[in-house]
C-alpha cells in the first residue's frame, strides 16, 4: 500500500522566486531582523499509521517557502486532508500551531514532527513556531438546504445508505465530521462474513469441522429461545449433509444465525442476559450474500480465497483485492459521486431536528463553525459508528469487564465518539446492549491499532504469554481470547508464526495492512528468527519454554485433539522457518450496544414503536451483535443495514 501519490506535492508561498515580491512580501529577516534559517531544502521523516512519511521542507532565510510530502505509506483517500493541509496550513501560517486533521491524527502528527525536525536542521526556532498562532478561518455563513435523505456519517454503513438512497431514486446529502470519509471501516480489516457456496465449494471439509456440526445434532433446541426453529432447520440440513457423505465445506444461512447467536449470547456482570435479535439476524445472514453481489456490481472484487478472521468462528470470510477497508469506502464513495450524493466534509452533527414527532432534519455545524440546517423530506438516517474513542461513555455503560479504565487504548478513529446516540436518544430511541463493548485480543499493546503485525488466519495463530505458554483456544470468540489475554502478565502475548503462516514475508515486503516488515521488525512490533529457540532469546522467555510449546502445539495437530484448550480446527504445523512473533494486547474494538431498529433499519422507541423519518444503521445501532460481534460480521452488519436503511428512507411517505 506504499503510495507515492504525493511525490512532487509541493506547497510552496506564491511569492517565492519573484524577487521583488519576495523582498516586500516575504521579507528578508525575522521580526527581530535577523536571519530564521539557513536556506535551503532539508529531509526528515514522521512516524505516520504505516511507517514513516517523508518530508523535504526548503527555507530561505526567513520562510518556510515550500514543503513536499514524499514517499509514505498512508492509506489513501483518508490521509489526503492532512498530508495535503498540514503543509498549506504550515507555509500560510508560518507557524507549527496547526490542528491536527480530524480522522488523520497520526498521519498530520507525521507531517508536523517531520516539518518540526526540518525546522531544527534549518536553524530555526520550532518551539516558536509551536506558539505562534496563524490566522483564525472566518467563520463561514450558515447553510441551509433541503434532500429527501440526509444521511450522518461517512463510514460503510453511511456511504452504503447514501448508494442506496440514492439508487432509489433520492436526492441525499450525506455529512461527515472528519476530513475524510470512511470511519472505523477504512481502518478495519475490511474482511466480510458471508454465506457463498461458489466460493466455499473449494473449501475442504475437516474431522474438527465435521466434530463441530455433530456437536450441534446434540443441541437442545429448546435452550436457544425464539431461535430454537433455527437449530431445528439447522439439524435437518446437518442430518443430510453428512448423509451425502459430502468433503466440500457445510454451510449455510442457519449455520451463519447459529453461529452469530452463540457467539453473542452473554451475560454481564449484573446477571443481565443478552442474545442477538432473531430478526435482524436473518436479515444479516441472508443479506451478506447479496450485499457481496451488490458491491460486486459497483465494481468492487473480491477474492476467491474464504478464511476465519479471528472470532469468526467458521470459514466464511471473504476479503477485497483493495488494502484493508479502502475497497469498501472507495467503490462506495465513487458510486455515491456519480450518482449526484452531496457530500458535506468536516460537517459535524450536533442535533436531530423532530417536529410533531416525527425527524425532519440535522442540525450541523462546518469546522470553521458555519452553522448548518439541513431538512429531509423522507427521512434521516443515523450512521455515526460507535463510542470506542469516548472513554467517559465506555465507562458510563460498561457492565460486561470487570474494568474499563480510561486510558485503555482503542482501534477506533477519535471520531468514534458515540454522538449519534446521543442525538438519538434524545429524539426518543431506545438504547440495546449499551453494557456490552468488543475488546480486540489482538492489538497494538500501545497504539491499540488492529495493524502492526503478521498473522494468518484464526486456524493457524498460535498466541503464547511471557513465558512461552498457550493460554488459550485461539479459534474461540474475541471475548474469551481478551479476557484470557488479560489475564497473563502485563496483559501482554504474542502469535508466533513460521514463514508460511506469517504469509510468507520477503525482504522489503508489506503486510496486509501495508506496513513495511523490516520497519515492524526494526521497531520491535515483530520478532523474527531462524529458530524457536532464537525467537525465544529474544522474547525474553525461559529457556526451552517456546520450543516446548510449539513442539506440543505441532503434536496436538497431528492428532487433532488439543487438551490444553480444546483447540479443533488447525492450520499446518509451525515448522518452516524464519519464525516470528507479533506482541499484542487487547483494546477497545467495537461497542455492540446503540440504536434499537427493526428490520428495515427504522430507529424503534422505548414501546418498540418506529420513530417517523429516523433510520439507523452500522455500529452506532445494537441488538444485532448482543454481548459479542462474530469477526467478519462488522463489514456484513453495515453494508446489508447501510443498504436496507438507505432504500427504507428513500422509500418512506
Ligand atoms: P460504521 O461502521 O457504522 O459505518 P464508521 O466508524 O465506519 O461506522 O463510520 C462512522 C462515521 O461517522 C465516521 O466517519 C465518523 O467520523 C462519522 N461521525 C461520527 N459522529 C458524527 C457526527 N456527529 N456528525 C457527522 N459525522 C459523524
Amino acid at each position: 500500500m506504499k503510495n507515492n501519490a504525493f511525490r512532487g506535492l509541493i506547497v510552496g508561498l506564491a511569492c517565492v522566486g519573484i524577487a521583488a515580491a519576495a523582498l516586500v512580501g516575504c521579507g528578508t529577516t525575522d521580526s527581530a531582523g535577523t536571519a530564521a534559517y539557513t536556506p535551503g531544502t532539508y529531509t526528515a521523516v514522521g512516524q505516520g499509521n504505516f511507517g514513516d512519511v517523508e518530508v523535504s521542507v526548503t527555507f530561505s532565510a526567513t520562510k518556510i517557502v515550500s514543503i513536499t510530502v514524499g514517499e509514505h505509506g498512508e492509506t489513501p483517500g483518508l490521509s489526503d486532508p492532512a498530508l495535503e493541509g498540514i503543509p498549506a496550513a504550515i507555509v500560510k501560517g508560518q507557524t507549527l500551531a496547526v490542528d491536527t486533521v480530524s480522522g488523520a491524527t497520526h498521519s498530520s502528527e507525521a507531517v508536523l514532527s517531520a516539518v518540526a525536525d526540518c525546522v531544527k536542521q534549518a536553524g530555526g526556532d520550532v518551539e516558536a513556531l509551536k506558539a505562534k498562532k496563524g490566522a483564525k478561518a472566518a467563520k463561514g455563513a450558515r447553510i441551509e438546504k433541503s434532500a429527501d435523505v440526509v444521511i450522518v456519517g461517512g463510514g460503510g454503513a453511511g456511504l452504503a445508505a447514501a448508494v442506496s438512497a440514492a439508487q432509489s431514486g433520492a436526492k441525499v446529502v450525506l455529512i461527515e465530521k472528519a476530513a475524510a470519509l470512511g470511519g472505523n471501516t477504512i481502518r478495519s480489516g475490511g474482511v466480510q462474513n458471508a454465506v457463498d457456496p461458489a466460493r466455499q465449494k473449494a473449501v475442504k471439509m475437516t474431522a474438527p469441522l465435521i466434530g463441530d456440526l455433530k456437536s450441534i445434532l446434540d443441541a437442545k433446541e429448546a435452550d436457544f429461545g425464539e431461535f430454537a426453529p433455527v437449530v431445528a432447520t439447522l439439524k435437518g440440513q446437518i442430518r443430510d449433509y453428512l448423509a451425502s457423505g459430502s468433503d466440500v465445506l457445510f454451510d449455510s444461512v442457519e449455520l451463519h444465525m447459529y453461529h452469530s447467536y452463540i457467539g453473542g449470547k452473554r451475560v454481564d456482570l449484573k446477571g443481565q442476559e443478552i442474545h442477538s435479535e432473531l430478526a435482524l439476524v436473518r436479515t444479516l445472514a441472508e443479506g451478506s450474500p447479496k450485499a457481496i453481489e451488490w458491491l460486486e456490481s459497483l465494481g468492487l472484487k473480491f477474492n476467491d480465497g474464504i478464511g476465519t478472521v479471528l472470532g469468526a468462528l467458521w470459514p466464511r470470510t471473504h476479503s477485497n483485492t483493495k488494502p484493508v477497508g479502502t475497497g469498501y469506502v472507495t467503490v462506495l464513495s465513487e458510486t455515491a459521486a456519480k450518482l449526484g450524493v452531496e457530500i458535506m466534509l468536516e460537517t459535524k452533527a450536533e442535533e436531530l431536528l423532530v417536529e410533531k414527532g416525527r425527524v425532519v432534519g440535522v442540525k450541523a455545524t462546518k469546522a470553521d463553525g458555519a452553522p448548518v440546517v439541513l431538512r429531509a423530506s423522507k427521512g434521516v438516517v443515523m450512521a455515526t459508528g460507535g463510542f470506542g474513542a469516548n472513554p467517559e461513555m465506555r465507562a458510563k455503560y460498561n457492565t460486561y469487564w470487570p474494568s474499563m479504565p480510561l486510558s485503555m487504548p482503542t482501534t477506533n478513529t477519535a471520531d468514534a465518539t458515540g454522538d449519534g446516540i446521543v442525538m438519538g436518544e434524545k429524539a426518543g430511541a431506545k438504547l440495546v446492549g449499551m453494557g456490552f463493548i468488543q475488546l480486540m485480543p489482538s492489538s497494538h499493546p500501545v497504539s491499540g491499532a488492529l495493524s502492526g503485525g503478521l498473522w494468518g488466519s484464526a486456524e493457524t495463530q498460535v498466541f503464547v504469554n511471557k513465558q512461552g505458554k498457550r493460554f488459550v483456544n485461539e479459534y474461540a470468540e474475541r471475548d474469551v481470547l481478551a479476557s484470557a489475554a488479560l489475564k497473563q502478565t502485563d496483559g501482554i502475548f504474542y502469535i508466533i508464526c513460521d514463514q508460511d503462516s506469517a504469509g510468507n514475508p520477503q525482504p522489503g515486503s508489506k503486510n496486509g495492512w501495508g506496513d513495511d516488515v523490516d520497519t515492524l521488525i526494526r521497531n520491535h512490533d515483530v520478532y523474527k528468527a531462524d529458530t524457536l529457540a532464537g525467537l525465544e532469546e529474544q522474547l525474553g522467555m525461559p529457556a526451552g519454554s517456546l520450543q516446548a510449546e510449539i513442539a506440543k502445539y505441532n503434536g496436538y495437530i497431528a492428532s487433532g485433539t488439543d487438551p490444553d484448550f480444546g483447540k479443533r480446527n488447525f492450520g499446518a504445523p509451525l515448522v518452516k522457518p524464519p519464525f516470528y512473533a507479533t506482541i499484542r494486547s487487547p483494546s477497545v474494538h467495537h461497542t455492540m450496544g446503540g440504536l434499537a431498529i427493526d428490520a428495515s433499519a427504522r430507529v424503534l422507541d422505548a414501546s418498540g414503536k418506529a420513530i417517523p423519518g429516523f433510520y439507523a444503521a452500522g455500529e452506532v445501532t445494537g441488538g444485532i451483535h448482543a454481548g459479542n460481534r462474530l469477526g467478519g460480521n462488522a463489514i456484513a452488519d453495515i453494508m446489508v443495514f447501510g443498504r436496507i436503511a438507505g432504500a427504507s428512507a428513500a422509500s418512506s411517505k
